[in-house]
C-alpha cells in the first residue's frame, strides 16, 4: 500500500524517508505507532521521523490546535514516527498547571496518544532550562551572544525596522569574560528584573529584523508550576524552542506561517551548537504551514480569554467556545474534528474554513450513531377529546414503540405510550394554516408519529386570546404498523410526547457565537460581532425512554437535530441536554 504525498509535507518526510532508505520500512508501519518493534531501534534513531506539539500551557487548547496536532500525530502514524506533546513553558508569569492537565486531557479526546513503543513521548521545555543556561554560556565564550544594558526602549530604537538598518549597542563589543560575567550575576539575582537581556550576536543590519541580535534570555522573578524559584532568567521562546527540538531529536518540526522570518535565525542557533558540540547532527528542520481558521469562531488565545474574563461566555468550556472543550461539552465528536482537520489538507496559505464543513462531518458521524427520541422543545399540550369513547377510559395508555436507530436493530426498540393528553410543538398547529400547512388546524388530519392518524377540532385559548391547548380526535383504526393504517392518507406526521410520562428538561438551544463570517477581522470590536442569540434555553419534553440518559449520551431529536446531555448539568433528576447541531446546514438550524 502506498502513501501518496497528498501535501507539501508529506512530499518533504517521504523525500527524506527515501534519503534514509526507511520508506519502504515506515509504509510497512504505518499507521502503528504503538508498535514496539519499529522503535527497537531506540527513541534516538534518526532514520524514524519525530515531530512534536509543542503547546504553550497558557490556555485552553483551540479548533485550530487540533490542527496542529492531527497534523503531527497523523504524520507520525502514517511514517511509523513519533509525535512529542511539549509543553513549551519558558514564559512562567502565564503559565499554569491547570492548563498543562487540560490539554493532556484534549489530546488524548481527541484520539492521540504520546506512548509509543513502550515509552511515554511527554516532555516540558523547563525540564531544558540546565541545558539552555550551558548553551547561552557556550555562545557567550565563543563570542555569539552578549548581555545588553540597554533601556527597553533603547533597543526598541535601536532594533530600526523594515528597510532600515539597526544600530549597535553599546554593549555588543565586551569581552566574553565580562558578558560572562554579567550573565551569571543576572542568573544570580544581582539585577533587577528587566534591567538586561542576553542577546545573540549576529547582524543589526540584516533584513531579517529577527537577525538583529535577538534576545536570548531575560530577567524575571516569577515562580514557575514546574521549577519553581530555581530560576530568575527565563529563555525566550524564540531561544528555546530551536534547543528543545533539538534535543529531543525531532526531524520535522512543523509550525505557522508566521515563524517562517524565524527560520534563519532556528538554523543559525543549531548550526552554532553543534559546531560547539553541544548538540549532535542531524539538526531537525522547520517547516511552516497556513494556519487553520473557523469562518464564525476565534481562533486567538487572547479573545478566547476576553471572552471568558469579561462575561461573555459562562468559562472556557461554554458550549459556545471553539476550545476543544467547549466542543467536547457541545456535543462534537473528536472523528468529526479529525475528519473536517483532514479534509482541509496543509498549505502555505492562511485558510478560512466554513463551518458547515465541521458540521458536515459532525452530522456524517452522529446520522449513524446517534438513537433517535422524541422530544418536544418548545410544547404546548393536545387534548384528544374522543379519548375515552375510543379507548373505554382516560386511564388507558396505548402502547407504541419505535427502533432506537432505524439503520442499527442491535440498539433495539424504544417504548412509550400514548395517553389523552400529550406534548406537541406550538409550531404544529395553526389556527389559520399558511398555504402549504400539513400538520394541526382545524379540520385537518395528521398523524401523531409512531401512533394515530388524529382530526384537528380546535383549540382552547385564555383571556388574551393565546392559544392554552389544541384540540384534536383519534381517528380509530389508523395506528402506525397495523393492517389499515395507511387506509387515511395524511401529509402532516407530528413529533409527541405522553404528558403522562414526558420527562421535564431544560434543553439549551445554541447558535454561532459571532453573527460575521470572520469576527475581529473587520475594524468593529470582535465583541460587537457578538451573536445576541447564541443561547435559547427551553423548558422541553422529552420521551420517558431519555429518563436515565448518561452524561455526554447523544441523540437524534427526531425532526430537530443532535442533542447531548450536558457533562457539568445533567443529571436524573434534572436533565439538561445541549443541541450539538440541527439536521440540516443553515441558520438556527
Ligand atoms: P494562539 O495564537 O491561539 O495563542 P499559539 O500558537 O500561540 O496560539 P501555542 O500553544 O503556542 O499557541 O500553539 C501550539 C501549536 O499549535 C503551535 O505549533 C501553533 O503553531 C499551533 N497552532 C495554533 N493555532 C493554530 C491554528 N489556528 N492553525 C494551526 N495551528 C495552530
Ligand atoms: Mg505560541
Ligand atoms: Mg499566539
Amino acid at each position: 500500500e502506498s502513501l501518496k504525498p497528498n501535501n507539501f509535507l508529506r512530499a518533504i518526510i517521504e523525500r527524506d524517508l527515501e534519503a534514509w532508505g526507511q520508506l519502504q520500512d515506515a509504509r510497512r508501519f504505518a499507521g502503528s505507532p504503538g508498535d514496539a518493534a519499529h522503535h527497537a531501534a531506540g527513541p534516538l534513531d534518526p532514520a524514524r521521523i519525530r515531530t512534536r506539539f509543542p503547546p504553550e500551557p497558557n490556555g485552553y487548547l483551540h479548533i485550530g490546535h487540533a490542527k496542529s496536532i492531527c497534523l503531527n500525530f497523523g504524520l507520525a502514524r502514517d511514517y511509523g514516527g513519533i509525535c512529542h506533546l511539549r509543553f513549551d513553558d519558558t514564559n512562567p508569569e502565564k503559565e499554569e498547571q491547570e492548563y498543562v492537565d487540560a490539554i493532556k486531557e484534549m489530546v488524548a479526546w481527541l484520539g492521540w496518544s504520546w506512548d509509543a513503543g513502550g515509552s511515554s513521548h511527554l516532555f516540558q521545555a523547563s525540564d531544558y532550562f540546565d541545558f539552555m543556561y550551558r548553551a547561552a554560556e557556550y555562545l557567550i565564550s565563543a563570542g555569539l551572544a552578549y548581555v545588553d544594558e540597554q533601556t527597553p526602549e533603547q533597543m526598541r530604537v535601536n532594533r530600526g525596522d523594515f528597510g532600515t538598518p539597526g544600530t549597535n549597542s553599546p554593549f555588543r563589543d565586551r569581552s566574553p569574560e565580562e558578558n560572562l560575567l554579567r550573565f551569571r550575576e543576572m542568573r544570580d539575582g544581582k539585577h533587577p528584573d528587566g534591567a538586561m537581556v542576553l542577546r545573540a550576536k549576529i547582524d543589526m543590519a540584516s533584513p531579517n529584523i529577527n537577525l538583529r541580535d535577538p534576545a536570548l534570555y531575560r530577567i524575571r522573578r516569577a515562580t514557575h508550576h514546574n521549577t519553581g524559584d530555581t530560576w530568575c532568567i527565563y529563555p525566550m521562546y524564540t531561544y528555546a524552542h530551536p534547543i528543545e527540538d533539538a534535543l529531543e531529536r525531532i526531524t520535522h518540526s512543523i509550525c505557522t506561517l508566521e515563524f517562517e522570518d524565524q527560520r534563519p535565525f532556528y538554523d543559525w542557533l543549531l548550526g552554532h551548537l553543534a559546531d560547539g558540540g553541544l548538540l549532535a547532527r542531524p539538526l531537525p528542520h522547520q517547516y511552516e504551514f497556513g494556519r487553520l481558521n473557523l469562518s464564525y469562531v476565534v481562533t486567538s488565545k487572547r479573545k478566547l480569554r476576553q471572552l471568558v474574563e469579561e462575561g461573555h461566555v459562562s468559562g472556557w468550556d461554554d458550549p459556545r467556545m471553539p476550545t476543544l472543550v467547549g466542543m467536547r461539552r457541545r456535543g462534537y465528536t473528536p472523528e468529526s474534528i479529525r475528519n473536517m482537520v483532514d479534509s482541509t489538507g496543509v498549505t502555505k496559505q492562511n485558510a478560512w474554513i466554513d463551518y458547515s464543513v465541521l458540521d458536515g462531518y459532525l452530522r456524517a458521524d452522529l446520522e449513524g450513531k446517534a438513537a433517535r427520541a422524541m422530544a418536544v422543545i418548545e410544547p404546548i399540550k393536545l387534548k384528544l377529546t374522543n379519548w375515552a369513547e375510543v379507548f373505554g377510559s382516560d386511564a388507558h395508555r396505548e402502547p407504541c414503540s419505535a427502533p432506537a436507530h432505524p439503520q442499527l436493530p442491535e440498539l433495539g426498540q424504544r417504548s412509550f405510550s400514548l395517553g389523552p393528553e400529550v406534548w406537541i410543538e406550538q409550531e404544529d398547529f395553526m389556527e389559520v394554516p399558511v398555504k402549504g400547512y400539513h400538520r394541526l388546524y382545524p379540520g385537518n388530519k395528521a398523524r401523531l408519529k409512531y401512533g394515530y392518524v388524529i382530526e384537528c377540532s380546535g383549540c382552547e385559548k385564555d383571556a388574551a386570546g393565546q392559544v392554552t391547548a389544541v384540540l384534536a380526535k383519534i381517528v380509530p383504526d389508523t395506528k402506525s404498523g397495523t393492517p389499515g393504517a395507511d387506509a387515511v392518507k395524511v401529509k402532516g406526521v407530528i413529533t409527541w410526547v405522553g404528558a403522562h410520562e414526558g420527562v421535564a428538561a431544560e434543553v439549551r438551544l445554541y447558535d454561532r457565537l459571532f453573527t460575521v463570517p470572520q469576527p475581529g477581522t473587520s475594524d468593529a470590536d470582535f465583541l460587537s460581532e457578538i451573536n445576541p442569540q447564541s443561547c435559547r434555553v427551553v423548558q422541553s419534553w422529552l420521551e420517558p425512554s431519555l429518563a436515565g440518559a448518561s452524561t455526554d449520551s447523544r441523540y437524534q431529536f427526531e425532526r430537530h437535530g443532535y442533542f447531548i446531555a450536558d457533562r457539568k448539568d445533567h443529571s436524573a433528576d434534572k436533565p439538561v441536554f445541549n443541541k450539538i447541531t440541527g439536521l440540516k446546514d443553515g441558520w438556527g438550524s
